[in-house]
């Protein structure tokens, strides 16, 4: 039986089920009123690995995910303001039950995409308010639970096993709480039950202590509860669940039952995208649908996830993704070679050999990396390829890749058909060259040719593999060459790091071009991650412009590396980047050529900024010195960056790194010159308009923050102290 790590005693353990045939496992399931990102899906993939595994030792395992919708008390949102999206969807006349059943959908959808086996039920929090309050009750008549102010809390001094999963106990605890301190507790651990409704509260149920509504934590216990009883065998979910939610609900729900909750809690580390945190706003947040539009087969995502332990933190990547695709690709045309073989076997104890060692790793805490090596070696050894394939099929009950559903033969136009009939004979009379013109018809049909010594096999080119022609791509700016030592060969480079919003990447691109002055310019774009059509046009564009050169990355890569892309390909004497929201209306390049000329002059462009105390900056210099030149527009000379550097890629945001790469230029001694008469506007910036007061709050907030730590003492780069009148914060340029 299989062996996993489980939270509650630190130790890896083999599951010994409470039924004699029937495994209970319970997943914290997703919260439909936005998207459930492949971090989350990464927690539900391993829930469903465990189960495959527990379901072939020939248990049943009867599973349920909840579904957490807007009604219930995820209040996070209603304090937050609402969130756009929602309060969007209600303006246009959607209830709260259209949005949330439409991101169900999508989860299912997306569950459905990456084989992960359906729960056999998915309860939905807002339809189990009764079972909620009753539990509530219970816990009041044993005293486990007080009201105070028609809000009812669990008293966690009275359950003495508190902390006993997550091992958060005493001072450690109150850190975590004292955010949230509520006057109304006893003691600052105790966290909500049931919440009294303020005025004006739409999700609202009776309750014996008035109208209100459930703490997030007791939907689990109380669905737990309903579905698989009053004790069960496994729950999963994420780390960040550990504490509070899970270790709340052990204590709801160990004192409204009076016996243990779970026996084996088993917890998912979480996915990090480009080696950070997943955040909305700072792009990096990657759903399924996303890697779809990007080419992936969905089961490449699957592929990665085995081959990191669940355990331990994985770091998302689209090179890491192509890889696994490649991987994935791969091991699909061995099968379809082996269904093609004659389907020989050989000595059973070789057989019996293999599938031991994939098992040895399987049941020790869910080793699928291992089992995926093992499977690789395999696949590689001296093995018939009969057992072989079998052998793989057999895997793939628990791995979930699909393999049994690769065709033994693909549909092929005749026209395809015949020329690698000729091709064979071609190669077979060693005419090699006119073997390759056939091989690159064949390509350009949509195929994939791979030769064997005997003959010549075909198949549909995957989706990457047909997209993957259209341009290159980069991940990360490291990939992309410098050209900074090199002479300049241009007057001007002008740089866009575009995002989506193909409107407006064309306003500004066009507009770069329509004054040039009389100089010898080229323009660099970077599409940095688009999906919306941006990066064909741009393609189309530069087709039709020598001057332009577009530079796509295959996803956002943040935005001081779009444009320390773009600086590091760069060949024109002076830089000018401009922001996608800017237009150039008038000559502009002359007066450019110029202050950047004046030897003393860092970077110069319209939009000034000065500040006093490195806290806020006013946009109110017309001409001359300034502290900061804002993104919309700045320019410097080209020869500068190998003295000062590039922009410091920790701003994946835009915000602040417009000043943070001033300072660098006034740390090594340059000026920062505005002139706001400079011929350019600014229309609407829609990467700032499109968020909500929330993330550009938190946005501002940590970029500020990076531009502090570096900066905060270096009062002396400041071009003038005190004095200066209040005009827009930095949080509201
Ligand atoms: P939520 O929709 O926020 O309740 O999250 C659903 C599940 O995904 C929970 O089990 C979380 O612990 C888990 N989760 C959240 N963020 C991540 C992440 N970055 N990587 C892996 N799992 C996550
Ligand atoms: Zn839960």
């Amino acid at each position: 039986m299989l062996s996993i790590y489980n939270t509650l005693t630190k130790r890896i353990e083999e599951i010994r089920p409470i039924k004699p045939d029937t495994v209970t496992m319970y997943t914290c399931g997703p919260t439909v009123y936005r998207d459930a990102h492949i971090g989350n899906l990464r927690t539900y993939m391993m829930a469903d690995w465990i189960r495959r595994v527990i379901q072939v030792y020939g248990y049943e395992v009867y599973h349920i995910k909840n579904i957490t919708d807007v009604g219930h008390m995820r209040q996070e949102l209603v304090e937050a303001g609402g969130d756009k999206v929602i309060m969007a969807a209600l303006a246009e006349g959607r209830t709260v039950e259209d949005i949330t059943q439409y991101y169900a959908s999508l989860f299912h959808r997306d569950e459905a995409r990456l084989n992960i086996l359906p729960a056999h039920v998915y309860p939905w929090a807002t339809e189990h308010i009764p079972e909620m309050v009753s539990m509530v009750e219970t816990l009041m008549g044993n005293e486990f639970a007080y009201e105070q102010g028609g809000n009812i809390y669990f008293d966690v001094a009275r359950f003495t096993d508190y902390g006993k999963l997550s091992r958060n106990t005493g001072a450690d605890l109150l850190e975590g709480v004292r955010a949230e301190a509520d006057p109304l507790k006893r003691d600052p651990r105790d966290f909500t039950l049931w919440k009294a409704a303020e005025a004006g509260r739409d999700y609202k149920w009776d309750s014996p202590w008035g109208d209100g509504f459930p703490g997030w934590h007791i939907e689990c216990s109380a669905m737990a509860r309903k579905y698989l009883g009053e004790e069960f065998d496994i729950h999963t979910g994420g780390v960040d669940n550990i504490f509070p939610h899970h270790e709340d609900e052990i204590a709801q729900s160990e004192a409204t039952f009076g016996k243990r909750h779970v026996n084996y809690w088993v917890h998912a580390q979480h996915l990090l995208a480009d080696g950070a945190k997943m955040a909305k706003s700072s792009g990096n947040v990657f759903l399924i649908e996303e890697l779809i539009s990007r080419g992936f087969d969905p089961l490449s995502f699957r592929y990665l996830c085995m081959t990191v332990r669940y355990r331990h933190r994985m770091n998302f990547t689209f090179n890491s993704l192509r890889a696994a695709e490649r991987a994935l690709t791969n091991l699909r045309n061995r099968v379809w070679v082996w269904k093609n073989q004659a389907g020989e076997s050989g000595p059973l104890d070789e057989v019996a050999k293999w599938r031991q060692q994939f098992w040895d790793r399987v049941e020790n805490d869910l080793d699928i990396p291992g089992a995926l090596a093992l499977t690789w070696d395999m696949a590689r050894s001296e093995l018939p390829s009969g057992d072989k394939l079998a052998l793989l099929l057999e895997f793939d009950k628990i791995f979930g890749l699909d393999l049994d559903q690769v065709p033994a033969t693909y549909d092929l136009p005749d026209i395809v058909g015949t020329v690698v009939g000729e091709r064979t004979s071609l190669r077979q009379q060693a005419d090699y060259q006119n073997a390759d013109v056939l091989r690159a018809n064949v390509l350009s049909e949509g195929f994939m040719l791979e030769d064997t010594a005997s003959a010549s096999r075909i198949r549909p080119k995957t989706n990457l593999e047909r997209q993957g022609e259209l341009w290159a791509a980069v991940s990360s700016s490291r990939e992309v060459e410098s050209f900074l030592d090199r002479p300049s060969e241009y007057d001007f480079t002008y740089i866009l790091n575009a995002y989506s919003h193909p409107l407006d990447v064309q306003r500004c691109v066009t507009s770069m071009l329509r004054y040039p002055g009389g100089h010898n310019n080229e323009i660099i774009v970077i599409d940095n991650g688009s999906t919306d059509g941006t990066a064909e046009w741009l393609e189309e564009f530069k087709a039709a412009h020598d001057s332009v050169r577009v530079i796509h990355c295959d996803h956002n890569v943040g935005d001081a590396a779009g444009k320390n892309i773009g600086i590091k390909q760069s060949l024109g004497k002076n830089i000018i980047i401009l922001d996608g929201s800017a237009e150039v209306v008038g000559e502009i390049l002359d007066t450019i050529h110029e202050r950047l000329a004046d030897d003393t002059v860092g970077i110069f462009g319209p939009f000034g900024l000065t500040t006093d105390d490195l806290q806020h900056f006013h946009e109110e210099v017309d001409e001359g010195d300034a502290d900061a030149m804002q993104a919309y527009c700045m320019a410097f000379r080209r020869e500068r960056v190998s003295e000062v550097g590039l922009m410091r890629e920790c701003f994946r945001f835009y915000r602040n790194l417009d000043i943070d790469y001033c300072f660098q230029f006034k740390d090594k001694g340059y000026r920062v010159v505005a002139d706001a008469s400079l011929p350019l506007v600014r229309h609407e910036h829609r990467l700032w308009t499109e968020l909500d007061e929330n993330q550009r709050d938190e946005l501002s907030r940590k970029n500020f923050g990076r531009f502090l730590r570096r900066w905060g003492n270096r009062p002396d780069l400041l071009i003038t102290a005190g004095g200066r009148g209040v005009g827009s914060s930095f949080f509201h340029h």
